[in-house]
């Protein structure tokens, strides 16, 4: 029994580890396929996109990690790419055309802060609420509406392979409270922006890193949101961020039994160079 994962960052971008690294960790548990998706390089300084002067040799180490590893296992090359609102995102600038496997499009950045920096949520607490103070004036609504905005648009735009932890600018309301999911204006939000996707035919990665980093964990999407894909019939994968080769598989064996209760039958993964619909059970994909 064992899984897969197609969304893993090295020491190219924020990773604590060489691509091989992780490599070695899946064959060794047993995985048949396994991907990369460093972040992307965006337009300006950043202390976790990959410098774009990195890209070519990424783009070559992952040609050789490939082929000193078929045989063993299926290796595929993909980038999480950031998508920001009127400046950035795989079609606007020229990364859709690499040669790659996939693509996963996230939103991490919603709006420029006075300074002129770029304003991205996904970090430490402190940042993030000072960050809507500034740019929002707190006004919590404006800047979660922004930021699905921005995922719909860049389902319709980018139309990548996977959506990005979906709702992930939920992530730090255990810190200090700012988000009530159940709120009439932020369901029909998600809803609309499920119905983008569905249209759009993009893939939901069910993100597990928040299963293994945050306290109280959280997985990305959340449960009513999953059960709302299911009913929608959007495909979904199963990816855990990793940033470290023990990072692998965590959180998956949680998110598959939930996964299995909203009823779920099959994941999607990337075998043969196909996407395809495989069954699993909490202890991995069922061959
Ligand atoms: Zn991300
Ligand atoms: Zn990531």
């Amino acid at each position: 029994m064992a899984w897969v994962n197609y969304h893993s960052h090295s020491l190219y971008c924020d990773g604590k580890a060489f691509p091989e690294d992780y490599v070695n960790q899946a064959v060794e548990k047993g995985f048949p396929a396994w991907g990369y998706s460093s972040h992307a390089p965006v337009p300006f300084a950043s202390m976790w996109n990959m410098p774009s002067e990195k890209l070519p040799e990424y783009l070559e180490e992952l040609t050789r990690i490939k082929s000193d590893y078929s045989g063993k296992i299926q290796v595929y090359k993909g980038l999480e790419i950031d998508y920001i609102e009127g400046l950035w995102g795989s079609r606007q600038s020229g990364l859709i055309n690499l040669p790659i496997d996939f693509t996963i499009g996230s939103v991490h950045y919603i709006g420029q802060l006075p300074d002129g920096s770029h304003f991205c949520f996904d970090g430490q607490p402190e940042g993030f609420f000072k960050g809507i103070e500034l740019l929002y004036q707190n006004d919590f609504r404006k800047a979660i509406t922004t930021y699905y905005q921005a995922e719909m648009r860049m389902a319709e735009v980018d139309n990548p392979d996977i959506i990005g932890h979906m709702d992930k600018i939920k992530m730090h309301n255990a810190f200090r409270p700012y988000l009530n999911e159940e709120e009439k204006w932020y369901v029909s939000l998600v809803e609309e922006t499920l119905e983008v996707i569905r249209q759009k035919g993009n893939m939901v990665e069910v993100n597990t890193r928040g299963l293994y980093k945050h306290m109280p964990p959280l997985l990305y999407p959340g449960k009513w949101v999953l059960e709302r894909i299911h009913r929608k019939k959007i495909p979904i994968l199963l990816n855990s961020d990793s940033h470290h080769p023990d990072e692998i598989d965590s959180g998956f064996a949680y998110a598959a039994e939930l996964l299995l209760g909203i009823g779920f039958q099959s994941l999607r993964v990337l075998i043969d160079g196909k996407w395809q619909d495989k069954a699993f059970d909490k202890n991995g994909l069922l061959f």
